[in-house]
């Protein structure tokens, strides 16, 4: 292998791991797929568990309901009976305690041709009964053959990995303890001594060694540890660096006399909540600050944001500015923009709408106005970024929904005006640890308070059974007055059908159900003129019941509707199913979301049902959200462009991440570039992670 060592001497961490021995072009690929593609992304792969190979559960010791890892030999094997060819392998199992029978699920015919009488097994899994037998339900196996790395595979604390089909655990941990033996040492250390001192952390290359291979329970915890506050660290640092030069940036100081605010104040019929003063105070505040705000606006569905940003936009306006208001939808940006104008028009602050299907005369005139400055509120979906779209001088950009957008449009707006103040709202509650991360170079601001006199809308879940009922709460509604949202789930693999059932479902109510009410429909593959003149209707109370795709997930405001008929609940993500609800209980009347399912609910499914039942509270919900999908999904972190953890769990590891934030702060505020020498670590290891997305001034 000096072939193999001589090309990696120069690469170091770099070396791909097709040069290694034992891994060919076919491995490579499924590596590859697996993001290993050089020693360093095998370092850093962190095994999803050890397994406890030090103490085997004895074959007779069984009990059902607990996971177990036992070693035994292969006494027996038994196919399913003829004619069963979806029912698992049997195998029976001898230790020195005496047997016990394992059943194996996927890949029957590979697993025959596999194992065999005789054989070593070590396997993981649950006991539980099997055709009234007590039995191991195995969750992953591995053949012990006896050998010289027999020490990797057995006896100890043993790695096991997140997998892929074709790349079993043996071959995939004999690499990484090749690479750990040979490249270990390679690693440099990130974190300056003071802090590893500080928060009793192991050296990097240790952790590296010790998160594989650890000796003992403690050994991993602390290794583990390490990792998760370089994951942190990394990401506080350069959060922390970006909102450094935010707050150090000269930006723009508005401080007009407030009039026309003042005014915005007096058309209102009602009088702002001391949430919304308390939120106004601090938006004020950042206006008239000489550095670009830089702020997340976070409330529930309903908390009135749309008011606050309404002030926000007046103050730009008499300050002598423009505002731009950007919404996920085209919806959304419709109804934000018939809003603003009511409220703004009659100010005499000149509102317009650039849609992303405009075209010709009417979207250039609209865009030359803007241009002009002619216009003081913008209002769009993200065809406000496109690259036609120029303002006179945008002092103000308002970020609707912004989980929806990515960091990368939100600076793209930012970038159409010279440091403007910038507003971010979401509807999406997050508990304080995880908006730290997600927002850590934001401010943030919560509408912790509704508007008064709004009544918890009343959940309820039913199944089909209860349908009749249900059709006959809803004409009740409608005689009282009230009109009726029904959603369908859709789909992505099969969107044509799922449309067919929205479209069948509308054409079924309305002839056979509630022939003497109108029923509209509204779905995705709708014009935005169609979807427009349809919300228009319903906003009128010229529709009764509204069928609609998750179009209407966000935004709607129609204050008049009490009920949320949600078909297929078990098909909707939480938060989901939350803002659904949102779009009731707007009103002075008593409010229902009714969780219609079908079919046996799964456990995940049953507990989002739950949630929503239990609780009207947002912030609730975002918990129970986030602990089902755990935090990758629930943040869409590849989506939001901020770099992956590859070792912290941010449920399990939440104190850590405080210390690793007052440790970056500390960091910037006297080091921002991380020009010191002792940050030379921290700053290799930072522009690794954020790939691009972020530069440091030069090491002078
Ligand atoms: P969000 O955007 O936070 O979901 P909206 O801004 O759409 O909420 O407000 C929801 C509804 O509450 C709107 O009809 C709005 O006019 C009304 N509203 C907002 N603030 C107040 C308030 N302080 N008192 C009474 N109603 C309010
Ligand atoms: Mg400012």
């Amino acid at each position: 292998m000096t072939g193999a060592r001589q090309t990696r001497a120069p690469a170091g961490l770099a070396t791909p791991l097709q040069f290694l021995k034992g891994v060919g072009p076919e491995r490579a690929k499924l590596l590859a797929r697996k993001g290993l593609e050089t020693v360093g992304d095998a370092l850093f792969f962190v095994p999803i568990r050890h397994e406890d190979r030090t103490r085997f559960t004895p074959l007779r010791a069984l009990h059902v309901g607990e996971s177990v890892t036992c070693s035994g030999v292969i006494a027996g094997v038994s196919p399913p009976p003829p004619g069963r060819r979806r029912a698992p392998l049997a195998l029976l199992l001898r230790d020195d305690s005496g047997y016990a029978t394992a059943t194996l699920f996927a890949g029957r015919h590979y697993l025959q041709r596999v194992l065999s009488r005789g054989q070593r097994l070590v396997l993981h899994g649950k006991v539980g009964r099997y055709r009234d037998k007590i039995t191991i339900a195995v969750q992953d196996w591995e053949l012990v053959e006896s050998g010289e790395d027999e020490q990797l595979h057995a006896g100890r604390l043993v790695p096991v990995y997140s997998s892929t089909e074709g790349l079993p655990q043996r071959p995939l941990r004999r690499l990484m303890w090749h690479v750990i033996d040979e490249f270990a040492g390679d690693i440099a250390e990130t974190l300056p001594e003071t802090i590893r001192a500080r928060r009793g952390l192991p050296p990097l290359a240790e952790a590296v060694r010790q998160a594989h291979f650890p000796a003992t329970e403690a050994e991993r915890e602390r290794a583990m540890r390490r990792l998760a506050f370089d994951d942190f660290l990394l990401l506080q640092l350069g959060l922390a660096i970006l909102r450094s030069r935010t707050t150090r940036a000269r930006g723009i100081s508005m401080q007009p006399r407030g009039t026309l605010v003042a005014r915005l104040r007096e058309t209102l019929s009602f009088s702002l909540t001391g949430a919304q003063e308390r939120v106004w105070d601090e938006i004020r505040a950042d206006m008239a600050a000489p550095y670009p705000m830089h702020r997340l606006l976070q409330g529930d569905v309903g908390s009135g944001k749309t008011i606050v940003a309404a002030l926000a936009v007046c103050t730009a306006v008499e300050a002598g500015y423009q505002a731009a208001v950007m919404a996920p939808t085209e919806i959304l940006a419709e109804q934000h923009f018939r809003t603003l104008s009511r409220l703004l028009e009659p100010l005499g602050v000149p509102v317009t709408l650039l849609r992303s299907g405009l075209k010709g005369r009417d979207a250039a005139a609209r865009r030359a106005a803007v241009e002009a400055g002619h216009v003081g509120c913008v209002v769009g979906t993200h065809a406000l970024v496109q690259e036609r779209v120029a303002f006179q001088r945008l002092g103000l950009a308002v970020v609707d929904e912004q989980h929806r957008f990515g960091v990368h449009q939100r600076a793209q707006l930012k970038g159409k005006g010279e440091r403007p103040d910038v507003l971010v709202m979401t509807a999406t509650p997050i508990p304080r640890t995880l908006a730290l991360t997600l927002y850590g170079d934001l401010d943030v601001s919560v509408l912790d308070e509704l508007p008064p006199g709004r009544k918890p809308v009343r959940t309820e879940a039913r199944t089909e059974t209860r349908r009749a009922q249900i059709y006959k709460f809803l004409a009740d509604q409608v005689a009282e007055g009230r009109q009726i949202y029904v959603v369908y789930p859709l789909v992505e693999e099969s969107e044509a059908m799922d449309l067919k059932a929205a479209t069948d479902m509308a054409a079924h109510l309305q002839r056979d159900v509630f022939p003497q009410l109108v029923v509209g429909l509204l779905h995705g593959r709708m014009s935005s003129e169609e979807k427009d003149a349809i919300m228009q209707r319903f906003k009128a109370g010229a529709v009764h019941v509204l069928v609609a795709t998750t179009v209407i997930e966000v935004g709607i405001d129609v204050p008049n509707a009490s009920v949320m008929l949600i078909e297929h609940a078990e098909r909707f993500g939480l938060s989901q199913l939350h803002q659904l609800r949102g779009r009731v209980g707007r009103g002075p009347w008593k409010s229902y979301c009714i969780l219609l399912t079908a079919g046996r609910l799964g456990e995940d499914a049953q507990r989002r049902v739950e949630a929503m039942v239990e609780t009207n509270d947002g912030f609730k919900i975002a918990e129970v959200d986030l602990q089902l999908r755990g935090p990758g999904e629930f943040f869409g972190t590849r989506q939001s462009g901020l770099p992956e953890f590859r070792a912290a769990d941010l449920l399990r590891d939440a104190p850590l991440l405080e210390e690793a934030r007052r440790d970056a702060q500390a960091i910037v505020a006297v080091d921002t570039e991380l020009r010191d020498p002792a940050h030379r670590g921290l700053r290799q290891a930072l522009l690794t992670r954020w790939r691009g997305k972020l530069e440091l001034a030069s090491v002078g």
